[in-house]
């Protein structure tokens, strides 16, 4: 296979892409394994944006009906926030219909967006561009995900929600075509795989409706649209973002955007450079998962950028204080499922689809269409109405209003920047109809990736440049080494597409080695990527991971 490999010059991700083993991951509701069984009449995976909004809206409708439910929302970071990680300008829209008593400085936010910068870089030189409509920010704030997370969280639990943080769902419990609930991932095994002394088997969940609410490219999301045959237009797309928090000796005054350098012209992205406080930065490159250079390193890019004179000058004599990485979901209108509710579940955010690539905004989203689910959820309970209703919900507001404007916008730049961006500045001034149709996508993996020495890893020798291992140690990862990995990869892989991972994981995880591909699987820190385009991720022993703070 090495061969095929190299005698073609190029090779297709997905021909050495492990399938998704569906018959492990949805399995009938009593099967063998488990510990204790809890009985909700809801279970929310995920306390993300979209979960917990889900979570405090129908908490306080049954509160004001009258009522009483049992929510729990399981997550599987120890601590809420702690796997959290976006940019993040915020638009305040769904916090203000979420807590309508409340003012925006009441809002868990850094600061309002006052300037805003949008440049073309070159290698030493840039170009501010007129900010496109849809970067625009005025009326945005600068904020954390983790803050958000940790204050939607305790406005929850106030309200009655049970949040079980350290319980990841690893299973889809179903009767019939009907999801029932999860069973969460054992904890305490050994690098086997085997039960030791103080670990803890499984436990099922099970809840008249269960809403997965993973975020970006969510197992249980994902096995439940191939189990129910749930298509959409075009497959889901990705892109990664690494992200730096960086405390500074100069302060910043704008919001940043970058686009051009140091991304070759056949890939899609940009970087953002946001002031938190006065002198804490979020700087972050996020690139599509559909580059064409097999040696392409989103971390070493951004290690790059941050030579380029803009940055050095910002960061000179500063700190990098935090590091992480997340995928985002790319493909927008015509990437959502055709559907995202069935018999006894709804998919929100993220895991849905939920983010408008042009203008890198997905927090409002999913805090939206978890508003959505939750009114939906208590008709349900409430009266038996279908909880199809959530997608009538959805599409009826601007959630699938503005991805619908932008439909195409990401998915023109598949043919190389200039032209995209031509294209996309076309889309802009027609409201998305011309060029209109849909623009067929392939889904990341199918796409080829030519071999090249691509750009040297090391990052050392730069005033400012972070290696891989000491930017996991940056995230706060203190995953347990002797825990079995995670990670389904086939040992076989010529070390053209050994080295391909080795790229494209910013955290190192993989190493080609001359026995083939190494795995370092307790590195992850969740960002997905791996499970887009190669090995498949599944997840582990609750608390694993990173430990975000303020990303
Ligand atoms: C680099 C980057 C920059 C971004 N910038 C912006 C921005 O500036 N503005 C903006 O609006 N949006 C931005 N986004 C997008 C935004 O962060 C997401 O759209 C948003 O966080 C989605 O919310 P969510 O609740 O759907 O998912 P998430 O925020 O990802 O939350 C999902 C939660 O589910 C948990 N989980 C996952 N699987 C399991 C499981 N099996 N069991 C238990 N728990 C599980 C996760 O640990 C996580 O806590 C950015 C994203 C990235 C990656
Ligand atoms: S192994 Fe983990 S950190 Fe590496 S790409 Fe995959 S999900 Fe991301």
């Amino acid at each position: 296979m090495a061969k095929e490999a190299r005698s073609t010059e190029q090779f297709v991700p997905a021909q050495y892409q492990p399938r998704l083993p569906l018959d492990q991951i949805v399995i009938q509701d009593g099967s063998e394994g488990a510990g204790d069984r809890m009985d909700l009449d809801v279970l929310i995976v995920g306390a993300g944006p979209a979960g917990l909004a889900c979570a405090i809206e129908l908490a306080r409708l049954t509160k004001t009906g009258g009522s009483e439910l049992n929510i729990g929302v399981l997550e599987k970071a120890e601590a809420l926030g702690e796997h959290s990680l976006s940019g993040a300008v915020v638009n305040p829209r769904a916090f203000r219909e979420l807590f309508p008593d409340l003012k925006d400085s009441d809002f868990p936010f850094r600061a309002p967006v006052t300037k805003e910068a949008v440049y073309l870089l070159t290698a030493d030189g840039k170009w501010r561009l007129p900010t496109p409509p849809s970067m625009r920010n005025h009326g945005n704030f600068v904020a954390s995900l983790c803050e958000i997370v940790r204050w939607l969280g305790a406005k929850a639990e106030e309200l009655g929600v049970n949040v079980f943080t350290g319980f990841p769902a690893a299973q889809l419990l179903v009767r019939d075509a009907a999801v029932a609930g999860v069973r969460t991932a054992p904890a305490g095994l050994d690098r086997e795989g085997n039960p030791t002394p103080g670990g803890s088997v499984p436990n099922d969940l099970v809840a008249k409706v269960t809403a997965l609410a993973e975020g970006t490219r969510g197992l249980l999301a994902q096995a439940w649209c191939e189990w129910q045959r749930v298509p959409s237009e075009n497959p889901q797309i990705f892109a990664l973002g690494v992200k730096e928090l960086w405390e500074t000796k100069q302060p910043l005054d704008r919001v940043i955007h970058t686009l051009g350098w140091p991304l070759p012209s056949d890939a899609f992205g940009g970087s953002f450079v946001y002031p938190l406080e006065q002198n804490l930065v979020a700087l972050g490159l996020v690139v599509g998962l559909d580059y064409r250079d097999a040696a392409l390193d989103v971390h070493v890019l951004l290690q790059r950028l941050k030579q380029h004179p803009l940055l050095r000058t910002l960061l000179a004599g500063g700190e990098m204080v935090e590091w992480g990485a997340k995928t985002i979901p790319e493909g927008g209108f015509y990437s959502l499922p055709q559907r995202r509710s069935g018999d006894g579940v709804v998919l929100l955010g993220d895991a849905a689809g939920f983010v408008d690539v042009p203008s890198l905004k997905g927090i409002h989203y999913a805090m939206q269409s978890g508003i959505s689910a939750a009114r939906a959820i208590f008709q349900n309970l409430k009266s038996g109405a279908a909880l199809a209703e959530y997608d009538r919900l959805v599409d009826a507001s601007y959630v699938a209003g503005d991805l619908y404007r932008t439909r195409n916008m990401r998915l023109a730049f598949r043919d190389g920047f200039f032209l995209g961006g031509i294209q996309a500045a076309l889309m802009t001034l027609t409201g998305g109809r011309f060029p209109g149709g849909r623009y067929k996508m392939h889904a990341d993996a199918d796409v080829p990736r030519r071999l090249s020495p691509g750009l040297r890893p090391g990052s050392g020798g730069t005033s400012n440049g972070v290696s891989k291992v000491d930017a996991v140690f940056k995230s706060g990862n203190s995953t347990r080494d002797t825990i079995p990995s995670h990670l389904i990869a086939r040992h076989d892989v010529p070390s053209d597409v050994a080295r391909f991972y080795a790229h494209m994981c910013p955290a190192g995880v993989y190493e080609a080695g001359d026995d083939g591909l190494r795995i370092n699987a307790p590195n992850c820190v969740d960002c997905k990527a791996t499970d887009v385009l190669g090995p498949r991720w599944t997840p582990r022993e609750g608390g694993s991971g990173p430990k975000y703070k303020r990303m």
